[in-house]
């Protein structure tokens, strides 16, 4: 029944497989399946919320109790950390692929241009949204962009922020203030917002404007993309503890009969 709530769309978009990774769902889809439910929720009007899910999600979702009904109740969980896939193979459960906010970002922003859909960026830090913005927009001249604004997830920025998405009517709402607080202000905003689809991206804008680098291919490819991001921004080292052996060794747990 939960299911059905989730992603009522029809036959076109069969509900996705779903993999529990330490009790947080992730949906097993592709990146193009992904981009059909993101374009059957816009369709569909209502609010929709979009999670990108990886092991730091998974983490802290364990010690946040609002974070992990936030992730339940989102309607799509993308599977975006390499971590995930090599967990879910080894409970038994194999994903079929990576869905990352960085790729998903970009072929929503190729989908809004096709159909005209109005594309919102909300988070990073000042300037940093418009750059973004403005790499997407090189890539689709048709692009519309409805607003961009860094913003705060300080409760008392609420109303002007519900105010300001509300007037510019975006079809998409990207929100990049990290996790959990991103997701959570989705959720707790959605609602008010008359926005079909919200995603929270992370660092996505921080990307897209070149701010900071991505890691190579070859190394996001083989999973190594937290090795990258621990030389380049020593201060998440904290995080990436998280994210590699903590969350090792609980799906190890997990696993065992
Ligand atoms: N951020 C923000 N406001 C805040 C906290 C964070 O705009 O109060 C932005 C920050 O500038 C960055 C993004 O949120 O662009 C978080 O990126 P990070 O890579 O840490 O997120 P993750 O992908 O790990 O969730």
């Amino acid at each position: 029944m939960a299911a059905v709530e989730r992603l009522p769309f029809g036959p076109e978009c069969p509900v996705p497989r779903r993999v529990s990774i330490l009790g947080v769902d992730v949906d097993d889809v592709t990146e193009d399946e992904a981009v059909v439910f993101a374009e059957a929720m816009i369709r569909a009007g209502r609010p929709h919320q979009i999670c990108t899910v990886n092991p730091e999600f998974v983490m802290e979702a364990r010690r946040s109790p609002a974070f992990a009904a936030a992730l339940a109740a989102a309607n799509l969980c993308t599977p975006d950390g390499y971590g995930l896939l090599l967990a879910a193979r080894y409970l038994g459960s194999p994903l079929r692929g990576r869905v990352t906010g960085v790729d998903l970002t970009r072929r929503l922003a190729a989908l809004a241009a096709a159909r005209g859909y109005r594309l919102f960026l909300l988070g990073a830090a000042p300037g940093v949204a418009e750059e973004a913005a403005a790499a997407l927009r090189a890539r689709h001249p048709d692009l519309t962009i409805a607003g961009c604004f860094a913003g705060s997830p300080d409760l008392r920025h609420e109303p002007f922020l519900r105010q300001l998405i509300g007037a510019a009517r975006p079809d998409i709402l990207l929100v990049a203030y990290g996790h959990p607080r991103q997701d959570l202000w989705i959720a707790h905003n959605q609602p008010h917002l008359r926005v079909p689809l919200a995603i929270g991206v992370g660092g996505v804008f921080d990307y897209l404007s070149g701010r900071v680098p991505l890691a190579p291919a070859w190394m996001r490819r083989i999973g190594l993309e937290w090795l990258y991001r621990l030389a380049r921004q020593p201060r998440r080292w904290r995080r990436i503890i998280d994210a590699v052996p903590r969350f090792t060794l609980e799906v190890i747990r997990q696993g065992r009969p």
